[in-house]
């Protein structure tokens, strides 16, 4: 686990590992759940890439905390219309709760919701928050930061655990209901505008001044757009967007900054947040909600660019859930998904596979709208490809198969077992 070292700027994780060693043996862990003081811990500010999502999440009580110190804080995002903190605690629990939901028709004693659960929301949440906070806070409103992060939250809401394919393919009731485009995803939407709409957030009312009222609709449908955008299948359109969009991004920085751009770093830094004013206001509203989709979009396959383990683990879980969804396919005689055949789909290459033709592309466009954003995630990307490939070669060599860790989330994270 990395986490215990909040931020690790200018540390490589080798030269931290005796010093976190010898510190665990002096006092409690900040985040072992039984610690007395591992709640207070969760800050706004120490909330990173580097966050442990599985503990973060593991406990109502820690999610509440997360969300507290992103929403509530006196640091925190701010929701447009201010909305209390009671309604902000109510809409949290509704939204949790919708992760738990089991949809019509799905057989849930083969299907393995591992992946689909609320600690992946929590953990979009805090890395679009990383994200921002690198940098990428510079390029929207502090209204937009806030409700992208809640947006991150809400994106999965309501997942059935089988994915567009297998609706469309099965003709279940949800694809009769809302066609094939992008199924999954308007559905997590109808269901996070109806939790608003019921705890009276981000809601124009009569009375309210115009530059708000016209905030909160900007606010909805930056929550609609970037929800949308999280549909894997538009991802190539999403990257040829951003692609057309970075001369003009950096050439707002450059200005932002008093420069030429000549020399200077490509993409955001977190040293830049006091120049946000400038640079966002000069960016149009659709190059904004655009950029804000991409964010949260390389939040939500951020998994490879993670620390091995939580690489690892999450890789794990994902192909598990693929995996019980071929099993379920080929109990119903449906064409099996591709990588959910657990005969056919060697984990290690599947991995590689992805990070080949979609992940390193990714993060490379990331990293020149968001310096040390994107090279974080690229150079942990680059680590974890090697060592994918060196359990390939094991594997070839050996003849035995690559064993998925199994090590899911906990009770209250959202795994209902099976
Ligand atoms: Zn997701």
């Amino acid at each position: 686990m990395v986490t215990r070292t909040n931020r690790i700027h200018g540390l490589s994780k080798g030269a931290l590992v005796p010093i976190m060693a010898f510190l665990a043996s002096c006092q409690p862990l900040p985040d072992d759940p039984s610690s007395p003081d591992s709640a207070d811990s969760i800050t706004f500010e120490s909330l990173g890439f580097d966050s442990d999502s599985f503990d973060l999440a593991s406990t109502k009580e820690r999610q509440l905390k997360v969300f507290e110190a992103l929403f509530m804080g006196k640091d925190g995002y701010r929701i447009p219309g201010d909305p209390d903190p009671a309604r902000l605690r109510a809409f949290f629990s509704d939204l949790r709760e919708s992760y738990f939901l089991k949809a019509e028709g799905i057989d849930y004693a083969l299907i393995k919701r591992q992946y689909h659960t609320f600690t992946h929301a929590m953990d979009v949440m805090i890395t679009t928050h990383a994200l921002l906070r690198s940098g990428g806070g510079v390029y929207l409103s502090p209204g937009e930061q806030a409700v992208l992060v809640l947006a991150a939250l809400g994106h999965d809401a309501v997942h059935t655990g089988v994915n567009n394919t297998f609706l469309i393919n099965s003709k279940h009731p949800y694809f009769i209901e809302t066609g094939a485009d992008s199924l999954q995803e308007k559905r997590s939407i109808r269901q996070v505008m109806a939790l608003l709409e019921k705890h009276e957030i981000l809601v124009v009312s009569e009375g309210m001044k115009k530059a708000l009222q016209d905030e909160i609709i900007g606010a909805r449908n930056l929550i609609e757009q970037s929800i949308l955008w999280t549909d894997i299948s538009r991802h190539k359109e999403q990257m040829n967007l951003v692609t057309a969009l970075v001369p003009q991004l950096n050439d707002s920085l450059a200005k932002a900054r008093g420069s030429d751009g000549e020399g200077a770093t490509k993409g955001a830094n977190a040293a830049d947040l006091d120049l946000a004013m400038q640079i966002h206001s000069s960016l149009p509203e659709e190059a904004r909600v655009l950029l804000a989709s991409f964010f949260l979009h390389v939040a939500d396959i951020s998994n490879p660019g993670r620390d091995w383990d939580t690489c690892e683990r999450w890789a794990g879980l994902v192909m598990n859930e693929f995996f019980s969804q071929g099993d379920l396919e080929k109990k119903l005689g449906l064409p099996v998904s591709m990588n959910c055949d657990r005969e056919k789909v060697l984990v290690p290459f599947a991995q590689i596979g992805f990070g080949k033709f979609v992940i390193r592309d990714l993060y490379a466009l990331l990293s020149q709208t968001l310096h040390f954003g994107g090279n974080y995630l690229l150079n942990n990307f680059e680590i974890n490809q090697r060592k994918w490939q060196e359990i390939e070669e094991e594997v070839k060599a050996s003849g035995k198969p690559y064993s998925i860790r199994f090590e899911p989330p906990s009770k209250d994270g959202g795994w209902l077992g099976r």
